[in-house]
């Protein structure tokens, strides 16, 4: 067997915590940067006959109101910036 000090053995205790640490802490910025939010206008739609504003899955000119499923299209905007 290894001899191995108290002092060793607490050591190697907290560097074992500070790599699970860093690991996971790695892996959430990992997960955060996957599941990162993109909106942009060519993704929310306004239902005109519901009033109801929405993110649609994919960047498309027209597709369907989830609350009333009525069609609705994109416009052209004018960037007001
Ligand atoms: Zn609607």
């Amino acid at each position: 067997m290894i001899p191995l000090s108290i002092a060793d053995a607490i050591f190697l205790y907290f560097l074992l915590w500070v790599l699970v640490v860093l690991v996971l802490w790695f892996r959430e910025q990992a997960r955060l940067k996957r599941n990162e939010w993109k909106i942009n206008r060519s993704r929310l739609f306004n239902c005109d006959n519901c009033h109801h504003a929405f993110i649609s899955a994919e960047s498309v000119n027209l597709t369907r109101c989830p609350r009333c499923n009525s069609i609705c299209f994109r416009r052209k905007q004018r960037d007001i910036e």
